[in-house]
């Protein structure tokens, strides 16, 4: 029955169906089912008028309002019809564009009325579109369940074919459908021990709560079942991996590794880089295939620790291969990597979409026959073409940039699956890395270097461009250089690149030649030009780099001490703390300079507020989880979504997790196959949340 087409649903039909699964991704009955509320409004409570302002404003509310009078406007089709209604403490327009003629019968003036909706603000006067409104007496004499009703989420498209309470409408009808063919599948003694509450019965509550607290129970069983799931594959695989005993064995610290550690390494490894360095050595012996994530800030030297692993993978005979998100920061990494293995008997390779087809050719046939040790590129690494002799190590630097399936395609290049080392400076919480990657083992390289000076990080305005420029000559005169950064959201922005224009032409004005050298480097340039104007920014000779969001990850030049980032406002915390950390890697006094608009949302200048105020990674993906709110977690780079999550959250609900994960682990130890007849029927909640092309972090054949 769930697996019908919701168009079969009364109130639906085929056009809404259309409708529905191009804007929600709905298709089932199922799937309508598992569209839950994102939250719910108390119908009990009634507001003033008063006590509405802007900044509560993003709520359903419900007034209690006296019509005073009312208005057409416009013609034909582009009628409006307008209501003006008060309370003692305020007026508010309510507006429609539709079923004009109902609502004008309605409506008579001097009769109140109860009225539900979404208020918007336009010059400090409030309104409702499309309220839902009811004369108060029948408002009243409505029997009311618990108060609470649900809010789903829709789409301005959605929300002009349905009406307001269209999918609550559709939702009503469908639960009279499916009431009777909601299939239980968790184990009695599961439920029972920890008072699940039965799933047909939290699949009514949570679209029609019957009180606040079975509303609870709901919401903690959908949870529950929605983080088992999960578990359930993780767990799985993870036990499947453990199992294989089949990981490549580097017992081997040679020549390679010692070579480079006591003769190259110019400067001796922190705490942290010697701990990730032992959990890998750790790893290589154990005869289990390595998967492990090295958390460590920007700026914390994840890629010295890459390296001494993929000179101990040389030691014993493996191949190593390290892929990068950008070009640039591959030929960085390649060029820094030759050169602090100069002496190393180690054969260093880049490959790039860029990459010349004779030098890929060469390079190609070298990885075949085994005469490269160390390959570092671009996504150019994971195509079929591609072949290793004996790949034992696959490094991914900044994994977040990747998908899934990027990720995963490496790692089918051998028949025995290498080890995995994936690194990130994006601060993962512990339990959001157990949910989504799962089968991880984690590595964290707490702190920086020594001798690093905080970052000092300013909130300007445009008030303040002309204390900037003042700032920026008195660094350059230091013999310092300057990164100034222009949001691009979408490579394909025009106006991203015309603001960028702009502020290129600004600066060479503010900046003239011969005094001056100002180099620009973005995404629509051509690789060599990206290329060169890196290298002169590298080498000294620009003082100055615009570019775009692309000198993002991974960039390294000690000597630039400034980084002025434009229309800071547009971007996420987790990038802009990436940004800042393309300073502060040399021993000098190191700046981040916000600028932004003036007019600022309330999330905004928070999130300015807290860049200013701390430089740690962690703190700050904590806060953006916070900023952002529950729910929002999966549509987040960093979920890669990979699990379609509905109404658990990882971090919030951690506890759930924790239960969920030991739950799993304990039901799979006893039955790994889901074959006892009380666990037949989980198999459909495991194969809901298998991972869709079977390629996650850890899948690997
Ligand atoms: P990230 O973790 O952001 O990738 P990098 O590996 O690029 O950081 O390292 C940042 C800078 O710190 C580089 O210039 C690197 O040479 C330097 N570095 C790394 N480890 C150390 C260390 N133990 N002591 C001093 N400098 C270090
Ligand atoms: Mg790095």
């Amino acid at each position: 029955m769930l697996d019908n087409s919701i168009k079969f649903v009364q109130g639906v039909g085929e056009a809404r169906a259309k409708l529905l699964e191009k804007e929600l991704g709905i298709v089932t009955m199922r799937d309508m089912l598992y569209h839950f509320p994102f939250r719910y409004i108390d119908r009990t409570r009634t507001y003033k008028v008063s006590e509405v302002t802007e900044d509560n404003a993003s709520a359903y509310i419900q007034l209690r309002l006296r019509v005073v009078g009312k208005a057409f406007a416009g013609e034909g089709r582009k009628q409006r019809f307008t209501v003006y209604a008060a309370d003692e403490t305020g007026r508010v327009e309510l507006i429609w564009f539709r079923g004009i003629k109902w609502i004008e019968k309605m409506i008579e003036p001097n009769r109140d009325y109860i009225v539900f909706g979404r208020p918007s603000f336009f010059r400090g006067e409030m309104s409702l579109i499309h309220p839902e409104i009811e004369v108060v007496e029948k408002a009243l004499s409505r029997t009311k369940e618990s108060g609470l009703q649900g809010i789903y989420s829709t789409t301005e498209k959605l929300t002009s074919s349905l009406g307001a309470k269209g999918l609550y409408n559709i939702i009503c009808s469908l639960w009279g459908v499916v009431r009777g063919h909601i299939e239980e599948y968790m184990p009695e003694y599961i439920s029972r021990k920890y008072a699940l509450m039965p799933l047909s019965e939290a699949l009514y509550n949570i679209h029609f709560p019957q009180s606040a607290e079975k509303l609870k129970q709901a919401q903690y069983r959908l949870k529950f079942d929605e983080l088992f799931g999960i578990q359930l594959n993780i767990q799985a695989r993870r036990s499947e991996r453990t199992g294989r005993r089949d990981g490549f064995m580097f017992p081997k610290v040679g020549e390679k590794f010692n070579t480079f550690y006591h003769t190259k390494l110019p400067f001796s490894l922190t705490d942290g880089q010697k701990q990730a360095v032992r959990d890998i050595r750790q790893d290589t012996v154990s005869g289990i295939q390595m998967n492990r994530l090295l958390q460590g800030d920007v700026g914390s030297g994840k890629t010295v620790v890459a390296l001494l692993s993929m000179l101990l993978a040389g030691d014993n005979g493996f191949q190593s291969c390290m892929m990068v998100p950008t070009e640039i920061l591959a030929r960085q990494h390649y060029a820094s990597i030759s050169k602090m293995c100069e002496g190393v008997p180690v054969r260093v390779a880049i490959l790039t979409g860029t990459t010349k087809a004779k030098e890929r050719r060469e390079v190609l046939a070298a990885l075949e026959a085994g005469e490269v040790d160390i390959l570092v590129g671009t996504h150019a690494l994971i195509e079929d073409r591609v072949r290793f002799s004996n790949l034992g190590l696959v490094i991914i630097d900044e994994q977040h940039r990747f998908g899934v399936e990027q990720r995963a395609r490496l790692w089918t290049k051998n028949a025995q699956p290498p080890h995995i080392l994936v690194m990130t400076a994006t601060p993962i919480p512990r339990t959001l890395a157990m949910t989504l990657y799962g089968d991880l083992d984690v590595s964290v390289i707490k702190g920086l270097p020594p001798g690093r000076k905080p970052i000092k990080t300013y909130h300007y305005f445009e008030s303040g461009r002309l204390s900037l420029q003042n700032f920026m000559r008195d660094q350059i005169r230091r013999g310092r250089q300057i990164y100034v950064v222009y949001p691009l959201i979408l490579e394909s922005e025009k106006m991203d690149y015309l603001s960028l224009q702009e502020g290129f032409d600004a600066i060479v004005r503010d900046f003239p030649l011969p005094h001056y050298r100002v180099a620009v480097c973005h995404g629509k340039m051509k690789a060599e030009d990206k290329q060169r104007a890196m290298e002169e920014f590298k080498s000294g000779q620009a003082h100055i780099l615009v570019a775009t969001s692309v000198i993002e990850v991974g960039v390294d030049v000690p000597n630039a001490t400034v980084i002025v980032i434009e229309s800071a406002e547009r971007f996420g915390l987790a990038q802009l703390h990436q940004l800042r950390g393309r300073v502060g890697r040399g021993s000098e006094q190191s700046y981040c300079v916000l600028m932004s608009d003036e007019k600022l949302s309330k999330e905004s200048s928070k999130r300015l507020e807290a860049m200013c105020q701390t430089s740690d990674g962690f703190e700050l993906a904590e806060l953006d989880l916070k900023l952002r709110g529950a729910g929002d977690i999966n549509g987040t780079q960093q979920s890669g979504d990979a699990f379609d999550l509905k109404i658990a959250n990882p971090t919030y609900d951690h506890q759930i997790l924790q239960v969920a994960q030991a739950v799993a682990i304990a039901l799979l130890d006893a039955d790994s196959t889901l074959s006892h007849p009380s666990h037949l029927a989980l198999r459909q909640l495991r194969d809901r949340y298998a991972p869709e092309h079977k390629t996650d972090f850890s899948e690997i054949s």
